[in-house]
């Protein structure tokens, strides 16, 4: 075992962040050393990297980011059960608290004093990392090697689409992030159809074709309500995933949900959003749920058995590849909007 690494700090309380060499943590009894295969950065990292509002009153300064990766256990704490170095794994890294209301009744996803590995504690752009025991996730070999730096937010798509009925049904798509359209693979894999995107970035559109959507609408050229509502035979769409957080796509987002219909907001506003809720929520006796995380482990489940079926195929998603030591090319890169996920690799080796 080497005593250091290299690995992204976020260290100075202004834009960016650099490679560091830094200790190889230490690990306590029921926690796993894991050391990282690849890491995928997420928009949560572009955050961290501009130090927007969000992240200057969240962080605590010197700090790894990253929390989505797979890799090998190297090393394991005296107490630990059902892990064993050579396992491959990732990890769901929101550390619930356990004793909360939510923790005791099922509800470990929402969890009142939730920590997050990568943004509370120290994450997963390095070549190791230290995770407890019972956050560990093996990953079954049938499974892609690359697919598992990617379960982070393929279980956010998953717990999204999978909040309610699909097979069947039309589902609207709001916003074609990498959640977006690992939502629309999802639902096309669960017999949800058709299935209609609303992007308005070119490059994301081409992505959202290629994950299978039956129509990719340009709300920056069309109207997305009435695009969806002619989609639809004048209905409106069974199921709507809002995955953008924007404003304007959040509002339209009610109006294409048909009445009686279901829908789902993962995307995160950054400041409260006016609904018409009359017209849009009361009048049409709609089911709205905010959707946080994954469930823990149902979503790891479901999304194992997806990806075992072979029916998502999500190579396309996976637009670069590079050394962690380039973490920033490929953080440019995302913040221009031309790509969808990148993985980073530790040991260069991709
Ligand atoms: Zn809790």
């Amino acid at each position: 075992m080497p005593a250091t690494m290299q690995a992204v700090v976020k260290a100075g309380r202004e834009p960016g962040a650099e490679v560091r060499e830094v200790g190889v943590p230490e690990i306590g009894p029921q926690e796993v050393l894991v050391r990282v295969r690849a890491a995928s950065i997420c928009g949560t990292d572009l955050h961290i990297y501009n130090w927007d509002r969000w992240a200057q009153r969240r962080l605590r300064l010197p700090l790894i980011f990253g929390h989505e990766f797979c890799g090998h256990v190297e090393w394991v704490g005296e107490k630990v059960v059902a892990t064993k170095p050579g396992d491959f794994v990732s990890a769901e890294m929101h550390l619930a608290c356990g004793h909360c209301f939510q923790c005791l009744t099922g509800q470990r996803h929402i969890c009142q004093n939730v920590r997050i590995i990568g943004i509370d504690a120290d994450g997963c752009f390095a070549e190791f990392v230290r995770i407890p025991e019972s956050n560990i996730w093996k990953i079954d070999p049938a499974i892609p090697m690359e697919y598992g730096a990617i379960l982070d937010p393929l279980g956010n798509a998953v717990h999204t689409v999978l909040a309610g009925e699909v097979a069947g049904l039309s589902v609207a798509v709001t916003g074609a992030g990498p959640v977006g359209l690992f939502a629309i693979a999802v639902a096309k894999a669960c017999g949800g159809g058709p299935v209609l995107a609303t992007e308005p970035h070119p490059y994301r559109q081409k992505l959202a074709w290629k994950m299978g959507a039956d129509a990719v609408i340009d709300p920056s050229s069309s109207d997305p309500v009435a695009e969806v509502l002619r989609l639809t035979q004048g209905i409106g769409a069974d199921v709507v995933l809002e995955m953008s957080g924007n404003p304007l796509g959040v509002r339209q987002a009610f109006q294409m949900l048909r009445r009686g219909g279901r829908i789902s907001l993962l995307g995160i506003p950054a400041k409260p959003v006016e609904l018409d809720l009359a017209n849009d929520v009361i009048f049409k006796g709609a089911v709205v749920q905010g959707i946080n995380g994954r469930r823990v482990f149902d979503t790891w489940y479901r999304m194992q058995a997806l990806l075992k079926s072979g029916a998502l195929k999500l190579g396309p998603l996976i637009t670069d590849r590079m050394p962690l030591s380039s973490f920033e090319k490929g953080i440019h890169l995302l913040l221009s909007g031309n790509a969808s996920k990148i993985l980073l690799y530790p040991d260069g080796k991709q």
